[in-house]
């Protein structure tokens, strides 16, 4: 990516005038690449945004024609992630700023202040920053995937309180796809269409959660594509999650599949052990929970599973000890917790998967990384890529990436293709039952 970046630079340095060049362009570095995200730290909030309204499309489309497949850019201040990261303090909202705002369908407490960035989450954070910085203007629609209690509903409902505060007048509607189902049933059962469809298409700004559960709901796909239309016509700024990548959601119309990917796509993995004890820390600060720090690094060590269930445990812990009136010690979490603690069983690994298929089917570890499409490295190849979707929580880029570069695509591929055969053929789910237990086994 530096050297792509290298090159588009060349390129820039002829089409933007000399002195904004100087002055905007030259002074940008990036810090961070994902699937086709890059992350590009601008010297300033000021910079950020007068890049954006000129030059932004244009470094997006000079980026796509040198590495040879679409790049979106994401512009950050310096630092954003280290800062956010460990937070010195909370910043907590203080009441009288809360009554001063109008009222609104969004979360109170999922504000960008309460939410702790990590390298999982960093390009979803930036690209929610950005939008809620310029909605409409770019990113649209803006959709973020991630697993279970990642942090989706907050992340887009900052978005919502960030837009609020900046711009007073903005109708922003933040609802989850299974209320929009059912206001439509409530609609068509009334005879109440026409109010329903000026509702929804006199926002600003529409946040709709979860739209996997849209999946095989005809009419709701129906209306919220001509809802999506509408709103996108308007530039009105729209905002989905999911729990799965658009191409990943069955039973979706392909339309609407198709405008999901429209604009920036975004995704949250599992936070890593600091991000894990940073949000603790937060958490506890919030809760006013006395959390020590061997404390939290003893809960960040046994739950990597979801942000919530860390919360969780926190939540329990705090309940517990204010009772028992006691001190939170590593001996009191581990029995206050001992059923949800399960002991930290080996992780399986995108690398443990490959050792174990290698294994199995006599090929090396370079053969699934490799070009070569005989029968007797591709089905390994499939097979593995099918067993990363399930036992990791990498994104099918991440797995692409890992077995040499491989485009999406083709992960979503091979894990359609191997779970198609092995419902008819007995032989290929004895031999995934079997590496399954192996890599239980072993982890
Ligand atoms: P999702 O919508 O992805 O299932 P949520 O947004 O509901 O997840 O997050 C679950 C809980 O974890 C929420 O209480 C949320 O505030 C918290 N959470 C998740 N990620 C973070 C984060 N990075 N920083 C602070 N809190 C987080
Ligand atoms: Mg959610």
């Amino acid at each position: 990516m530096q050297q792509a970046w290298k090159r588009s630079l060349e390129i820039l340095r002829d089409r933007i005038e000399a002195q904004d060049y100087e002055n905007f362009i030259s002074c940008l570095h990036p810090v961070a690449a994902r699937d086709r995200n890059l992350l590009i730290e601008a010297p300033n909030r000021l910079a950020i945004d007068l890049i954006t309204q000129r030059y932004l499309n244009l470094i997006e489309e000079v980026l796509s024609q040198t590495v040879g497949w679409p790049v979106r850019v994401l512009l950050q201040p310096p630092g954003a992630v280290q800062q956010e990261l460990f937070p010195l303090s909370v910043p907590v909202r203080p009441p009288a700023d809360l009554s001063r705002k109008r009222p609104s369908s969004l979360i109170p407490k999922y504000t960008f202040a309460n939410f702790v960035v990590g390298a999982s989450n960093q390009f979803a954070h930036a690209a929610s920053k950005a939008v809620a910085n310029q909605p409409g203007d770019h990113y649209n629609p803006l959709f973020i995937y991630g697993g279970v209690g990642l942090g989706k509903t907050h992340l887009v409902n900052a978005i919502g309180h960030q837009i609020l505060d900046k711009y007073l007048e903005r109708r922003v509607l933040y609802l989850s796809s299974e209320s929009f189902m059912n206001e439509l049933i409530n609609a068509l059962r009334r005879d109440r269409m026409d109010e329903f469809k000026n509702r929804f298409r006199r926002i600003d700004v529409l946040i709709l959660d979860d739209v996997q559960f849209l999946a095989g709901r005809e009419r709701t796909q129906e209306e919220f594509f001509h809802t999506f239309n509408s709103l996108y016509e308007g530039h009105r700024q729209i905002v989905l999650t999911s729990d799965k990548f658009p191409k990943e959601i069955p039973d979706l119309e392909e339309r609407l599949r198709n405008r999901f990917e429209w604009g920036l796509i975004a995704d949250i993995q599992p936070p890593d052990m600091e991000t894990r004890v940073a949000i603790l820390q937060k958490k506890a600060e919030v809760e006013r929970i006395e959390l020590p720090h061997d404390v939290a690094l003893f809960l960040a060590a046994n739950i990597d599973s979801n942000v919530r269930e860390l919360e969780g445990s926190l939540t329990r812990l705090g309940a517990f000890a204010s009772l028992n009136k006691c001190e939170i010690t590593v001996n009191f979490a581990r029995q206050v917790l001992q059923n949800i603690l399960r002991e930290k069983d080996a992780t399986i690994t995108i690398e443990s998967i490959q050792k174990v298929v290698c294994e199995f089917f006599h090929i090396r570890p370079a053969d699934l990384r490799s070009k070569k499409r005989s029968r007797s490295i591709a089905v390994p190849r499939q097979v593995a890529m099918y067993l990363c979707r399930r036992y990791t929580q990498a994104s099918f880029p991440v797995i692409g990436d890992r077995f040499g570069g491989r485009d999406h695509s083709t992960v979503i591929h091979a894990t359609q293709v191997v779970d198609q055969r092995a419902k008819q053929d007995p032989t290929l789910r004895a031999t995934i039952e079997r590496l399954e237990r192996m890599l239980e086994c072993r982890g």
